[in-house]
């Protein structure tokens, strides 16, 4: 080893049970470049035994040639000691046990050496480009090589700025991973010489997303260089102690992505909340080497984590003083690092705009209301659905927008006493009287009434079967909604979250606070942990005073609005609602381009919200082209729509056409029908639409009104927006197929599917997907396909199969967006990694096609596309009365940036963030995404 190989090491020491190995061990250290150090100014072949109960002892020593950097290693003979047990060598070494590592340079050649002296090594991710490598010294400790400087920084981080992954994470507009990068960048702590420990533990009511979390810490952790454990079953395993507290390696998290509940368990722990257990906590805590804990639970289990870190320091003196721990441990666990990361059903924690399994949780219910209603309207029928929140209408509010449900109970906002029964019981009988034929009630299972009295669904029930007479059914879904596979989105956010999470561990130093990992405005943050427990417990102190403003204050921004819009969007007009009938207008609704989820719903809340305010919606059916060659335009009514939440594909009809068919008829068009404002709603081809009109004002006065394009795309390539509709159902109809085909594949064993997503040039649904579904691989047409990819993706399968050694059944995945190369198409990667595999493994494609357009819209477009329709019709009516019509800001794109509905200009769109050619954005958040698949894939390279 030469001498420039050390960095960050300074001391540490080995003991052998017997003379040979003490030996040999000696023998293999010297061959790696380290010298016999003369101690105390002795320097004979053997140092004499100075300490303990060791018989043989010797100092070894090797420098490093930058900043006095050196190591030194301790051997000792002591007889009896305990021997390691040998790595297995079917699987990874990496994780397998606690490792030595060292910085060195240049790998190849260390590759090349220990062949040479047929030393048994492991290389990763692949032997042609090692990023680290691993040997075995004869007492079994693994000894790893890096070329990282720091080998606790982030892997090639270097590497990944020059091959532009990296550079391409956008500067300015928020993204999720923007604090995981600048953590990363953060990391300056030398590394201390032994592995930090990190370990993870789910605690207090399971959430889909936990086992994503896990997975994420996992593997980030071992990828960081530490070691990762899990503490199973909660905080009973952390006082339990021994077996409850297991390394985690690489491959143990594979497939967990896809698992709903939490695989490492959890358990409600009454001695936790005693110090005495808290005590044996810390003291197995120790024991086992760790001393960060990342938790992932409710607002009790966050509650419990922060106080442990408050105890911590007093329960170590303990442990001390009472001679459970040692001096040595005493001074190395002083300080513990607590990380918070929110898992739960119910939304119910502030600080963060959404917590891991709140989505899922939603699936399940809309699932559910979805069924009820077939049966209900078969039936004519009325059902009164209880969903879970003690203290949070989160999801009893976005189930019932996503629904379409006709009155919704919910604890922040209460009902007015003594007024809600007549209330409800109007309402229903007006939206029976237009031609409903099913009431869907939605209860929070905390609802109460203005003076706090509990309201429940057999309440609901026996009012409805009395006054209205309605044939009333409850259902109560009770744990439904904390079961089945995690949504997309839970699998991003607690992905992206146990990553930071990760990184929050390695930059905490004893003054910083304990973080909680939230996310906010579409971007990960690190909040006080106890703030934001107090925080939580304040809403419920909130609504105990009957300070209920208070109470919708604490949560996040968006769900006031999306309260909002389930009242605009549901009930009938009201004439005290409607604005002056000067500036009632009549609005035109379009849907242009590929269907997306949500058009539907978004068309359904304009028409709805139209309607409450005077205006005339109407419908312009088969895009433009439908307009101008059939005059097909028709007004809607509040019954015409009723159903259209929960629909996918477009009502109206859609097709690609826009209106430079023939703008001359398009402006006459407009005018013969009065048209004072126009919702356009699709992707590429909508924006573009827009745009043309715009450019078209200066000729024709009848396009000088409001206009806004409400973007709907799978692709989610329309500029001025994080977010399309319809991209979300997508994603999740791609992870639904991924996870099949995946499961095909780990039947068929070693099989590798190449799976062709859409998303046109736009690689949003490859990379997102890939880290959804834990692809090996991901292309996209933003950074192409070379034969050097394909080449080091096909030597990752190749490492990655071998390693399995056939025992698991694990299939891989790569997912190629369709345009990601005009030559490497997805038959021909299937052919060439075939081809590469010699019969160790075997590829198939799958293409997904039209599947991914999704079949009824996921909750979150359905209830984006409320939010994003009825915010249009107020900035249509702000630019009728401020006379706005002609001016450049009021054509605009309505988009959703952080948790704010935003309106630009599609002028300034157009020239300030769109590549016109690419047709997709400048600088898309996500981009970054692309070099965490990778990281959790396992390979520290940069494709
Ligand atoms: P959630 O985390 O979902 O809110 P709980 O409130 O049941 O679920 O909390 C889970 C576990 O966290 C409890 O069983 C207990 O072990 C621990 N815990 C909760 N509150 C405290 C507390 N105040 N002090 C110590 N431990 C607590």
């Amino acid at each position: 080893m030469s001498g420039d190989a050390v960095h960050g090491i300074s001391c540490y020491s080995l003991v052998a049970n017997s003379e040979t190995a003490y030996d040999e061990t000696l023998t293999f250290y010297q061959k790696l470049g380290f010298q016999k150090m003369a101690f105390f100014g002795i320097s004979d072949t053997h140092n004499v035994r100075v300490c303990n109960n060791s018989v043989r002892e010797d100092w070894l020593h090797v420098r490093g040639d930058s900043d006095g950097e050196s190591a030194t290693l301790k051997l000792r003979y002591v007889p009896g000691e305990f021997s390691l047990s040998p790595v297995s060598e079917e699987t990874e070494w990496r994780g397998q046990k606690s490792s030595i590592v060292f910085y060195y340079p240049n790998l190849p050649e260390l590759v090349k050496k220990f062949s040479a002296a047929s030393i048994k090594f492991q290389s990763l991710p692949n032997e042609k480009k090692p990023d680290e490598i691993y040997v075995e010294d004869p007492l079994g400790n693994l000894v790893g090589f890096s070329d990282r400087y720091n080998p606790f920084a982030h892997a090639n981080m270097k590497k990944s700025v020059e091959s532009g992954v990296q550079s391409n994470m956008t500067s300015g507009t928020s993204t999720p991973l923007d604090s995981v990068k600048k953590a990363t960048e953060n990391v300056t702590t030398k590394a201390p010489g032994v592995k930090k420990k990190v370990a993870v533990m789910t605690s207090g009511g399971d959430a889909p997303g936990m086992n994503a979390a896990v997975r994420a810490v996992a593997r980030y952790a071992i990828h960081r260089g530490c070691d990762a454990f899990a503490v199973y079953e909660g905080y009973e395993g952390l006082v339990q102690g021994g077996d409850m507290i297991r390394q985690l390696q690489w491959a143990d998290v594979r497939g967990w992505l896809a698992e709903g509940g939490t695989l490492i368990g959890t358990a409600r722990c009454m001695s936790f909340r005693e110090r005495a257990g808290r005590l044996r906590a810390a003291k197995n805590l120790i024991s086992a080497g760790i001393d960060s804990l990342i938790v992932c639970g409710g607002d009790g289990s966050l509650t419990g984590a922060d106080l442990f870190r408050s105890d911590w320091p007093d329960l170590v003196q303990e442990l001390e003083d009472t001679k459970a721990i040692t001096v040595e441990q005493a001074n190395l666990y002083r300080h513990l690092t607590i990380v918070g990361l929110v898992g739960s059903i119910d939304n119910d924690m502030s600080s963060t705009d959404v917590t891991i399994g709140a989505f899922s949780s939603l699936h399940r219910i809309c699932e559910a209301v979805d069924s009820i209603s077939s049966t209900a309207i078969s039936h004519s029928r009325a059902f009164v659905v209880e969903v879970m929140g003690r203290h949070c209408g989160w999801l009893a509010v976005l189930a019932a927008l996503a629904t379409g449900a006709d009155f919704v109970f919910v604890p922040e906002r209460p009902a007015q006493v003594d007024k809600w029964q007549d209330e409800m019981c109007n309402a229903l009988s007006a939206f029976r009287k237009q031609g409903k034929r099913k009431s869907i009630i939605i209860v929070a299972e905390g609802a109460i009434d203005s003076e706090l009295n509990h309201i429940s669904a057999e309440d609901i029930k026996k009012l409805l079967s009395e006054r209205v007479h309605l044939d009333t059914r409850v259902t109560t879904l009770g744990h439904v909604q904390r079961g089945g596979i995690p949504c997309a989105y839970d699998r991003m956010l607690a992905t992206l979250q146990g990553v930071d999470a990760v990184d929050a561990v390695l930059s905490s130093t004893p003054e910083t606070p304990s973080p909680l990992i939230a996310i906010n405005g579409n971007k990960i943050n690190r909040k006080p942990l106890m703030e934001a427990v107090k925080l939580t417990h304040k809403v419920a102190d909130a609504i105990e005073k009957k300070d209920f403003a208070t109470a919708m204050d604490l949560r996040d921004p968006e769900f006031a609005d999306y309260l909002h819009t389930w009242e605009g969007t549901t009930f009938i007009q009201d004439v005290n609602n409607f604005v002056a009938p000067e500036e009632r207008m009549r609005v035109g609704i379009v849907h242009v381009g590929a269907p997306a989820g949500g058009m539907n719903s978004a068309t359904r809340a304009a028409v709805r919200y139209c309607l409450n305010r005077g205006h005339t919606p109407l419908a312009i059916d088969n895009g433009f082209s439908g307009f101008l060659r059939h005059d097909s335009i028709h007004e809607l009514s509040w019954i015409d729509v009723d159903e259209w939440c929960i629909r996918g594909g477009s009502e109206i009809g859609t097709n690609r056409d826009t209106p430079d068919l023939d703008m001359g008829h398009c402006a006459y068009k407009f005018q013969q029908h009065q048209i004072d404002g126009l919702i356009i709603v699709g992707g590429f081809e909508a924006f573009t639409a827009l745009s043309q009109l715009e450019h078209a004002r200066v000729n024709y006065p009848s396009f000088r009104i409001p206009m806004a394009i409400i973007p709907a795309t799978i692709s989610n390539n329309v500029p001025g927006t994080e977010f399309s509709l319809g991209c979300d159902t997508c994603l999740n109809s791609v992870m639904e197929y991924c996870d099949t085909i995946k499961q095909s594949a780990s039947a068929s064993r070693r099989r590798v599917f190449v799976c062709e997503v859409q998303g046109g040039k736009s690689g949003y649904v490859a990379t997102v997907g890939g880290l959804i579904t834990g692809a090996s691989a991901i292309y996209t047409p933003e950074d192409g396909i070379t034969l050097d990819m394909l080449r080091a993706d096909i030597d990752h399968l190749k490492q990655t199969f071998a390693m399995e050694a056939g025992r698991n059944r694990a299939g891989q995945l790569i997912l190629r967006n369709e345009c990601a190369s005009k030559v490497y198409t997805t038959d021909v990667i299937g052919d060439i990694i075939s081809e590469e595999a010699h019969h160790r493994f075997s590829a198939r494609t799958a293409i997904p096609g039209h599947v991914q357009q999704g079949g009824n819209p996921t909750p979150m477009d359905r209830a984006r596309a409320a939010r994003l329709a009825m915010r249009t019709i107020r900035f249509f009516e702000n630019c009728r009365a401020n006379n706005l019509g002609a001016e450049t800001g009021s054509a605009a794109v309505i988009g959703i940036r952080g948790t704010g509905v935003t309106f630009t200009p599609v002028a300034e769109v157009e020239s300030n963030e769109t590549e016109i050619e690419q047709r997709r954005p400048k600088n898309a958040w996500w981009r970054g995404m692309h070099e965490l698949v990778n990281i959790l894939a396992g390979k520290t390279f940069s494709a």
